[in-house]
């Protein structure tokens, strides 16, 4: 079944053309041009991920976001063409799972499109997974394989020596692959602190990681930093 993105855009040209290329890559689509309507048709329509331009008349895209965040667990990416409002974005406020910056490229969007969906089906499967009280799933990434249930980390045939922070951290972000996380999300969620001063502590963590995991740790392609957000894990 094809999945179902709303996109939310009131320049009509833009928005003409989000469908038009999201439709050719077989996704359906359903459309708003402003935040009011945005918020009807997410709640009427049940869609599986929101494209969400910031500036938008009436509600803007912070508040449709805002109001879905609290309604529904529907990746959210939001379309911004300020740098400046990046770190609003990802962060607890408003609460999207990742962003691009206008102008993007077409194949920059699909691809991010297509890691949160990815990201959403593989929490579904652990859901349903936990529920059904299945063994732990095992997160296969190429070569890179993280054994929950035992607590292993692979790398080809070799048993990487983690501490328990760098595992649960790695843990953490390939649960979320593909979504950029902020240094303050990573230390609330992995360390239970709730202040930024330590946001040094993951940047260490993160080092110590790509020594293990990455092919190059000075030019790494699994754990990327998001210049001015995070983190994202990318597979
Ligand atoms: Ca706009």
């Amino acid at each position: 079944m094809s999945e179902k993105i709303l996109i939310v855009e009131d320049e009509r040209v833009m928005r003409e053309t989000l469908a038009y290329n999201l439709v050719k890559e077989g996704y359906v689509t359903i459309t708003a041009a402003d935040g009011k309507k945005a918020v009807e048709l997410a709640r009427a329509e049940q869609p599986d991920l929101v494209l969400l331009d910031i500036m938008l008349p009436g509600l803007d895209g912070f508040e449709v976001c805002r109001i879905l965040r609290q309604e529904q667990r529907i990746p959210i990416l939001m379309l911004t063409a300020r740098t400046e409002e990046i770190d609003r974005i990802v962060g607890f406020e408003v609460g999207a799972d990742d962003y691009l910056t206008k102008p993007f490229s077409m194949r920059e969007l699909l691809a991010r499109i297509k890691a949160q969906l990815r990201r959403v089906r593989l929490l579904r499967e652990e859901f349903a997974a936990e529920t059904s009280s299945a063994p732990l799933q095992r997160l296969r990434f190429g070569d890179l394989v993280i054994d929950q249930e035992r607590h292993e980390v692979w790398l080809g045939e070799r048993l990487l020596p983690l501490k328990p922070k760098e595992y649960e951290l790695l843990v953490f972000l390939a649960q979320r692959q593909g979504r950029t996380l902020t240094r303050d999300q990573l230390l609330e969620e992995v360390w239970g602190w709730d202040y930024s001063g330590g946001s040094r502590t993951v940047d260490v963590h993160i080092r110590w990681l790509r020594e293990k995991i990455e092919v190059d740790p000075a030019n790494p392609t699994r754990l990327v930093t998001v210049r001015g957000a995070g983190y994202r894990f990318e597979g």
